[in-house]
């Protein structure tokens, strides 16, 4: 069976005061042995985290990639440079990256490939926005975001990564998807990687983010296909994120 896996994305929140309450608790709330479970933080928080979460149950990662690996790539961070600081996940896609930054899904590809190339575990955002679910194409639009990662990466390379499924409009809205709602994509999603390689969709860890809160997490959870949640707000609250954590 699939481990539960949940996933704090801090976003561009944080001080160096601020984080270090919330790591301690994070890490003294996480036993070892049962979910998994990670903080994705800022750039240069990860220092921080690598100090303080450190032989703990808890793992790091960073909230986007580079999708080179050197050079003259002004502001960019590469997974390489990652691994210095012994970061596990990269989140690839996320929908504000997506509208804010102009990532598409061929930038998205790259940056999935090249984060598994140097050993850091891609976490693929994929999700429609209200306008793309109220005209009836949200299969489509999940579907051509997970097809692009695909044809650069490979079947095989999904073995080795997390996938996200957010709707954008779920998204820090407080309107989460219901869990049904959430269920028929993610199974959507599978059976995409099914038509690829079974055993692949059978293992891949699929999360739902939008909203997760220690009030919905366990039902959310509890559908077949959820494996667990990339937690936006409630992941800079540490009882409420290890809430999310105990409903995996
Ligand atoms: P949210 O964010 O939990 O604040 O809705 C989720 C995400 O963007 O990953």
């Amino acid at each position: 069976m699939r481990k539960s896996f949940v996933a704090g994305n801090w976003k561009m929140h944080g001080s160096l005061a601020s984080n270090l309450g919330l790591l301690n608790a994070v890490r003294s709330g996480t036993d070892a042995g049962g979910i998994d479970v990670a903080l994705c933080v800022p750039y240069p928080y990860l220092a921080q985290a690598r100090s303080v979460l450190g032989g703990s149950a808890v793992a790091w990662g960073v909230q986007d990639v580079s999708e080179h690996a050197t050079g003259a790539y002004t502001g960019e961070v590469s997974a390489t440079m990652l691994t210095d600081f012994g970061c596990i996940y990269a989140i690839v896609g996320h929908s504000e990256r997506r509208s804010f930054y102009g990532d598409t899904d061929t930038v998205v590809a790259a940056k999935f490939s090249a984060a598994l190339k140097a050993g850091v575990t891609p976490i693929l955002c994929v999700g429609e926005t209200l306008a793309e679910r109220e005209a009836d194409i949200t299969a489509a639009v999940v579907t051509r975001q997970l097809n692009a990662v695909l044809a650069v990466a490979g079947i095989g390379a999904l073995a080795h990564a997390v996938v996200a499924y957010e709707p954008v409009w779920a998204i820090g809205t407080g309107r989460t998807a219901s869990p049904q709602q959430a269920q028929q994509v993610h199974a959507l999603i599978r059976a995409r990687i099914a038509q690829e390689d079974a055993g692949v969709a059978q293992g891949v860890r699929i999360l739902y983010g939008g909203s997760v809160k220690p009030s919905n997490a366990q039902e959310l959870f509890g559908q077949p296909d959820i494996d667990g949640g990339l937690i936006g707000g409630a992941s800079l609250v540490a009882a409420d994120f290890l809430a999310i954590c105990a409903a995996a």
